[in-house]
């Protein structure tokens, strides 16, 4: 600030602010030490330079992106993964928890990224005033499941695409589609350096929830509210909770058509929030969450550090999720366990698929939709089966029967550990 003569420059928060009284002499642009204060109008050169052809462009780079750019690249194409936000996994949008066996299917566990290892899940039902604990199935030394900590994790898995050759975007977020006819050829992004046009052989959209890549392609992403959980989540600070356990609340009152979670985090801390089927609650999910921390003393006595609100899709994906030129992974393609709502795993898991038969069809010179349709029959043979069976199960308990104990047992084994 004091560089500046005419005392224009003003920091509040991370915002550095420049007022009209700004003569524009240009002084502060040195005195950055990071070199990222540029004259108005001007933008910084690319370094190194942009490729604006890829093999395959992924849009969002959470798990299901980064896996699908992590893919692709390590099978030879160029790629390139476009993230809107400023920094991969913040904001974090999630409970955090996994089962470990569908983690070690697609990364070695790493301390770095861990909160917490959980070998227990208690599953209480409120129609009882019963808690029932399911002790886990496997041996006590191995663990179930973990929470993780998103915010680094999904960072390393695009440090991991980066590492595979592809090149990584932060602040770039995807606006459109170059489209011909109903070929979906390449992206319109906007940046730092301002609006450009992208050719890609293929795009793979990992927009998630807010996805609009199958929109602007024609593929029918749109979700019936039934179909939707509105969620919101604290991130409590000081209580006292047992580092290795999970805790799963089902109950009409509290969670409407879904339930409530407590997801340790180490240190005191636990990820606390609800799901509820959006169309039969009328409190809003923060409402919900509130009075159900404040009906638990042990919860009660923390202190909330974060807030976050989202959506989980927990329908079953659209018939169709690849067009040409375009495939859909993770929640852009509504691939989440609808009995659970966990999604990291069945996103990593389509992003895999996807990046491979993405490849293959460049290799092949097809990117046609008949070409990609085979990321849509591999999906449907492998996780997707697991996922309809969940979606029937859903059905079959509506949602005034899913705190009974049959469908506690059901939920049990669905969440095996972890979600
Ligand atoms: P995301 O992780 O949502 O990543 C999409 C990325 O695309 C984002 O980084 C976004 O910024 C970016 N993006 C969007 N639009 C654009 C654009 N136009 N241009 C560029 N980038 C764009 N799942 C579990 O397995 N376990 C849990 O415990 C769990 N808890 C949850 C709790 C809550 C409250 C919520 C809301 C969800 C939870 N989920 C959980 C679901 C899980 O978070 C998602 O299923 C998972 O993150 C999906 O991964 P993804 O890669 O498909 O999408």
């Amino acid at each position: 600030m004091s560089v500046c003569p005419v005392n224009a420059l003003d920091l509040r928060e991370t915002r550095l602010i420049v007022a009209e009284t700004c003569i524009e002499c240009n002084l502060c642009l040195s005195a950055c030490p990071m070199g990222a204060l540029i004259p108005a109008g001007e933008c910084l050169p690319a370094e190194p330079p942009i490729r604006e052809s890829y093999d395959i462009v992924v849009i969002g780079a959470g798990p299901g992106g980064a896996l699908a750019a992590r893919e692709a690249a390590s099978l030879g194409c160029s790629v390139l993964l476009l993230e809107k936000r400023q920094e991969i996994g913040s904001p974090v949008r999630c409970a955090e928890g996994i089962a470990s066996e569908s983690l070690a299917r697609f990364i070695a566990p790493d301390a770095v990224w861990i909160s917490a290892e959980i070998r227990r899940v208690s599953i209480a039902l409120a129609t009882r005033e019963q808690e029932k604990t399911w002790a886990s199935q496997v041996p006590s030394e191995q663990h179930v499941g973990y929470v993780l900590e998103r915010r680094v994790f999904d960072r390393v898995l695009a440090e991991q695409a980066a590492r595979a050759g592809a090149r990584v975007e932060v602040k770039t977020a995807a606006l459109g589609l170059l489209l011909d006819g109903d070929a979906v050829k390449g992206v319109v992004a906007e940046g730092p350096c301002g609006r450009r046009e992208i050719a890609a052989r293929v795009v793979i959209g990992a927009d998630g929830i807010e996805s609009r890549v199958g929109a602007w392609c024609g593929l029918d992403t749109t979700l019936p509210l039934g179909d939707h959980m509105a969620c919101a989540q604290f991130l409590l600070s000081g209580i006292d909770v047992d580092p290795q356990c999970t805790y799963y609340y089902l109950d009409a009152e509290v969670a409407p058509g879904g339930y409530a979670w407590v997801f340790p985090k180490g240190e005191g801390r636990a990820n606390v929030g609800l799901g509820v089927e959006a169309s039969l609650s009328t409190h809003s999910p923060l409402d919900l969450l509130t009075r159900f921390i404040e009906q638990r003393s042990w919860l009660a006595q923390g202190s909330p550090v974060t807030l976050i609100a989202g959506g989980v899709p927990v329908g079953l994906p659209p018939a169709r999720i690849v067009t040409h030129g375009c495939m859909l992974v993770g929640d852009a393609a509504r691939q989440v366990d609808p009995l659970t709502g966990g999604g990291i795993a069945n996103a990593m898991a389509a992003g895999v698929l996807a990046g491979r038969v993405a490849a293959e069809a460049v290799a092949a010179g097809d990117v046609s939709q008949h070409a990609l349709q085979r990321y849509e029959q591999a999906w449907n043979a492998g996780p997707g089966r697991q996922m309809l069976r969940n979606y029937r199960l859903r059905q079959r308990f509506p949602s005034g029967e899913r705190m009974s104990e049959r469908f506690a047992g059901v939920f049990a084994m669905a969440v095996g550990g972890a979600k």
